[in-house]
C-alpha cells in the first residue's frame, strides 16, 4: 500500500480548505495505489450448498449436514456438472474503496447489488489513483493475452508526473467551480477516473465465481483471463474471504480449473 500525500508548503489543510484555490500550488490532493476491500458480512457455508442441492432427493431432510468427505463430495460434483444454482444461496457483501476505471470493469459483472456513494450529493474526497513502484508500465503481446513489464525509471518518472499534474490540476478546477456556486453533478464532469470511490456490493457464491474466473489471472484456470491488475487486487481480496467462508467450495472450484459453474 502507497498512500501519499502532495501538498505545497504552506498549503491549507483540506477539510478547512474554503473559497477557489489561486492555482495548482495551493490544491492538496492525496495519491495511493491501493485498493480497500473490506467484508461487511457472509451468509455463506459449504453446508448450504448442500442443502439446496439436496432437497431435491430427500426434501425435508436436507437440512442434515453430510459427513465431511460427502459434503466435499457432492460439492465437487456440483461444481464439475456445472450445476450452479445451489451456490447462489451463499452471499457476501463487500465494502470496496477503488479508483472510478476500476468500478467501470466491476460494474459490468451484472449479478451482483451495488450502492455507491454520489457524486451529485456530496464532494468527492482529493483522493487519486497512481500506480506504485511495482506496478509493471509496458505492454507486450497480444490483444487477450497481454503480458506486462516493469518501467524503465524514465517511464516511471512520465507516469508519476502525468498523474500527479492532471490530477492536481482537475481537483482544482473542481474546487472552482464549487467554490463558484456550479452544482456538483456539474464540477464532477472534470475529474479523472483515477478518482477513488466506495460502493457496497453484494454477490452470490456463484456469481463470486464467475469474476473470480474473469478477474485474476492464473495460468492453471482452464480459461485464463488476463485482468487489469488493479481489479485484480479486489479480486485477490474477495477470494480471500471466498476460501475462509466456504473453503470445500473453494477447492472444488480451483479442482475445477476455476470454472464457474
Ligand atoms: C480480461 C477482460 C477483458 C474485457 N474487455 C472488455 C472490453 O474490451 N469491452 C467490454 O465491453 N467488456 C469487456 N470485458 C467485460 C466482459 O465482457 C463482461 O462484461 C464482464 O467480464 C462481466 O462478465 P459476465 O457478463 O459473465 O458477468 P455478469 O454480468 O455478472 O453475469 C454473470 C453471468 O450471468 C449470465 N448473464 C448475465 N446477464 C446476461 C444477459 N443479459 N444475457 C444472458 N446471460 C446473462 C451469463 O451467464 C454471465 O456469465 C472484459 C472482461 C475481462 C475479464
Amino acid at each position: 500500500m502507497a498512500l501519499v500525500e502532495v501538498r505545497p508548503p504552506g498549503a491549507a489543510d483540506p477539510g478547512a480548505a474554503s473559497g477557489a484555490p489561486a492555482d495548482d500550488e495551493a490544491v492538496v490532493v492525496r495519491f495511493r495505489s491501493d485498493v480497500v476491500v473490506e467484508l461487511v458480512r457472509a451468509a455463506a457455508a459449504d453446508a448450504d450448498v448442500a442443502s439446496a442441492a439436496r432437497v431435491s432427493t430427500v426434501g425435508e431432510r436436507s437440512r442434515e449436514v453430510p459427513d465431511a468427505a460427502a459434503l466435499a463430495g457432492l460439492i465437487t460434483f456440483l461444481m464439475r456438472e456445472r450445476h450452479g444454482t445451489p451456490f447462489e444461496h451463499s452471499t457476501f457483501t463487500f465494502y470496496v474503496k477503488a479508483p472510478i476505471f476500476v468500478w467501470r470493469e466491476h460494474m459490468r459483472h451484472r449479478i451482483a447489488s451495488y450502492n455507491e456513494e454520489s457524486a451529485r450529493y456530496r464532494v468527492l474526497e482529493p483522493e487519486f489513483y497512481l500506480p506504485g513502484a511495482d506496478r509493471d508500465l509496458v505492454q507486450v503481446g497480444k490483444a487477450g493475452a497481454y503480458t506486462y513489464q516493469p518501467g524503465t525509471p524514465a517511464q516511471q518518472a512520465l507516469v508519476a508526473e502525468g498523474f500527479r499534474s492532471v490530477c492536481t490540476h482537475a481537483y482544482g478546477q473542481y474546487q472552482r467551480m464549487l467554490a463558484g456556486g456550479v452544482a456538483r453533478e456539474i464540477a464532477r464532469g472534470v475529474l479523472p477516473v483515477t478518482i477513488y470511490s466506495r460502493a457496497y456490493v453484494t454477490m452470490n457464491a456463484r456469481a463470486l465465481m464467475n469474476f473470480l474466473s474473469l478477474r485474476r489471472r492464473d495460468d492453471r484456470s482452464h480459461f485464463p483471463s488476463y485482468p487489469q491488475r488493479e481489479i485484480e487486487l479486489v479480486a485477490e481480496a474477495y477470494e480471500t474471504h471466498f476460501a475462509q467462508h466456504m473453503p470445500l467450495t473453494h477447492a472444488a472450484f480451483l479442482a475445477c480449473g476455476r470454472v464457474c459453474p
